[in-house]
């Protein structure tokens, strides 16, 4: 199956029900499996009876009764044209609904921001979607993820200026990147957990859109600077290239602090997160150092290093051997 390559929920979802083998569901339906309650209220109903959804306006969410297990979306235009939106397929210059998609979607990424219980919610709800699917279509499912992430990259890449700014949720290139690294990153894993997260990144950004950035910030922030050389020249696709093909990178320190044991790099206490490199007589000769703050013990090793947070919690550390490589190459070109 080929896909068109835009960020969109109503795309993004077609890769699942191609891989369940099943049609795609109506717009409310689609909204409800991914996002469940944070965008719709299901109303009790005897199940045949068919009242019109509603949007309400400072709720935030659509109100609909469920049909013949369908959520019912009756002739309501507003409800029509908002889904429509979210879903990102609608056509139609209705600014008034455009503007109430907006306002949906600046609801739900503080939603995300200021309780993790829904972040957990998401992930709980994607991962028993993703369990209907079996082993071989879970498979299709992984590499359909990829392949869209990758023409998403190149697409947005051969985007000029003005068609990224006259979509109807624009999106800045940083938020963008950020969206897509993490869902690559995440899918790199090929772990379970990658999928749903690198899944989860895909809808929460082609839902969120912009907005989607703060969601980026709380969830991936990077607080241990790296003096590997990550990419080139810090494009998107440089640093995808990096993240999968680490071999063909390598490290680099270029400061002249040579008198540390690792030059560059700050360390963090595993407890509490505390800087120890501003801890009064932290030296990092020290093979143990008591964090100050909270009394916890952090080894001081080549092998506690990681290039990155995401990497710190998912325990891929840094190589050992680059490190030393790098710091053997900078201190011979002091000589
Ligand atoms: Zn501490």
């Amino acid at each position: 199956m080929k896909h068109a390559a835009e960020l969109r929920l109503g795309l993004a979802a077609d890769l699942y029900y191609a891989a369940l083998g099943r049609e795609a569901p109506n717009y409310l339906d689609i909204l409800y499996q991914w996002f469940g309650e944070l965008l719709i209220a299901e109303e009790p109903s005897d199940g045949e009876d068919r009242r019109d959804a509603r949007y309400i306006d400072l709720e935030y969410r659509i109100h609909a009764v469920r049909v013949h297990e369908r959520l019912y979306i009756g002739q309501d235009k507003r409800v029509t044209q908002i889904a429509g939106r979210l879903i990102g397929t609608a056509k139609g210059n209705r600014e008034k609904e455009r503007k109430a998609a907006e306002l949906i979607q600046k609801h739900v990424a503080g939603l995300l921001v200021n309780n993790p219980e829904n972040v957990l919610y998401l992930q709980e709800n994607a991962r028993k979607q993703l369990d209907l699917l079996s082993e071989d279509s879970l498979q299709e499912f992984y590499e359909q993820l990829g392949e869209y992430t990758e023409d998403l990259v190149q697409q947005r890449a051969a985007m000029s200026r003005e068609e990224a700014e006259g979509e109807p949720f624009p999106m800045d290139d940083e938020v963008f990147d950020q969206v897509l690294y993490n869902a690559a990153y995440q899918l790199n894993l090929t772990s379970c957990e990658g999928l749903v997260n690198a899944w989860l990144w895909l809808l929460c950004g082609s839902l969120l859109r912009n907005e989607c950035g703060r969601v980026t910030r709380v969830l991936d922030s990077s607080w241990i600077n790296v003096y590997r050389e990550p990419s080139e020249d810090g494009t998107l696709q440089d640093r995808l290239n990096y993240l999968t093909h680490p071999e063909e990178y390598i490290y680099t320190y270029s400061g002249d602090d040579l008198e540390k044991r690792f030059p560059g790099i700050e360390w963090y206490c595993d407890a509490c997160r505390a800087h120890l490199n501003d801890q009064p007589g932290f030296d990092d000769h020290l093979s143990v150092w008591k964090c100050t703050a909270c009394g916890h013990e952090n080894r001081i090793d080549i092998t506690e290093i990681y290039d990155s947070r995401q990497d710190y919690e998912h325990e891929r550390p840094s190589d050992p051997a680059k490190i030393e490589e790098a710091l053997q190459r900078r201190k011979n070109d002091e000589k």
